[in-house]
């Protein structure tokens, strides 16, 4: 059966949609978005992901051609018309076009383009989320503005193929000073042997996970030691444990890095108990449809 999408203010089917073959998200990648996870039919942290959508737009000089309660009022839509129950709602925002290729920005008068779609996907029950992940380390070859959630994902698409092709699921991205950043299109973190999470400390170097934020404020309230700071391909292959968090994995473990085994091979236990945790404060603190 096919979607309904939502574009430029219609709700259509989605082999009905169009935008410009002009529109500078394509020439240029010149976009940003967003995803929200939907557990159970609702919004999972919504609000700290449109808060992030009007920080990509801050720092691009984009701005959003409706408010952002109707920007909610399209994800609950279209969650609603598609009969989504657990996936995610990706909200596509570009510097729209004024019908020709040019480097320089529209006149201000031209309008973004905003496509709103749903996702079905499985966030709790996957193999992944059950028997982790295997993990390569690969160059961070993306450019200096990674806290912003733009479009142009070629590194990310780049990295998940190689890492494929090296008989893995995802890469860890590294630096220059052979430190971690994050996933490919994930934040990382380790458990070291006293049971401390060490993660990457927010910066322009990484995408500020909502997740992130989420998770670290549930290990926080267990009384577990957070060390925010970065961390070597190393000190990873050494680690008690390792996970990912994003929006559409919530916490996956991480088993293996570059063929190093962690732990037993198996998802770690402080690993397994903060998704579970996630799981529950995830379904628990969903936002509801407003009424
Ligand atoms: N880092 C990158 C590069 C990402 O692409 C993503 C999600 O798409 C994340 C981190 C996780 O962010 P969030 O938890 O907000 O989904």
């Amino acid at each position: 059966m096919s979607r309904t999408v939502y574009v430029n203010g219609s709700y259509v089917a989605e082999q009905d949609a169009k935008i410009s073959i002009f529109d500078r998200g394509f020439l240029f990648g010149d976009a940003i978005y967003e995803v929200t996870a939907v557990l159970n039919g609702r919004l999972v942290d919504n609000p700290g992901h449109l808060a992030r959508l009007e920080r990509s737009c801050g720092e691009l000089g984009l701005v959003l051609p409706i408010r952002q309660d109707q920007l909610v009022a399209i994800q609950h839509k279209l969650i609603d018309i598609n009969q989504l129950q657990e996936g995610s709602v990706y909200i596509q925002l570009s510097r729209g076009t004024d019908g020709d290729r040019d480097f320089h920005f529209p006149q201000p008068s031209v309008q973004a383009t905003l496509v709103v779609f749903t996702q079905a996907r499985k966030l709790v029950d996957n193999s992944q989320a059950r028997n982790g992940i295997r993990v390569v380390t690969l160059d961070d070859i993306r450019w200096q503005r990674r806290d912003i959630k733009v479009v142009a994902l070629l590194a990310a698409c780049l990295a998940k193929q190689q890492a494929q092709s090296l008989g893995a699921d995802d890469a860890f991205l590294v630096a220059e000073d052979g430190t971690i950043t994050e996933g490919s299109s994930c934040n990382a973190f380790i458990i070291d042997k006293q049971g401390h999470i060490i993660t990457r400390p927010l910066g322009r170097d990484l995408l500020h996970g909502i997740t992130r934020r989420a998770l670290l404020e549930l290990a926080d309230q267990q009384g577990i030691v957070l060390e925010e700071r970065p961390f070597t391909r190393e000190e990873a292959y050494q680690a008690a444990e390792a996970f990912i968090t994003s929006a559409t994995s919530f916490v996956w473990p991480v088993t293996h890095i570059d063929g190093h085994r962690l732990g037993d091979g198996a998802p770690g236990p402080m690993t397994r108990r903060l998704q579970q945790l996630y799981h529950a404060v995830a379904a628990g603190a969903a936002e509801p449809p407003p009424s």
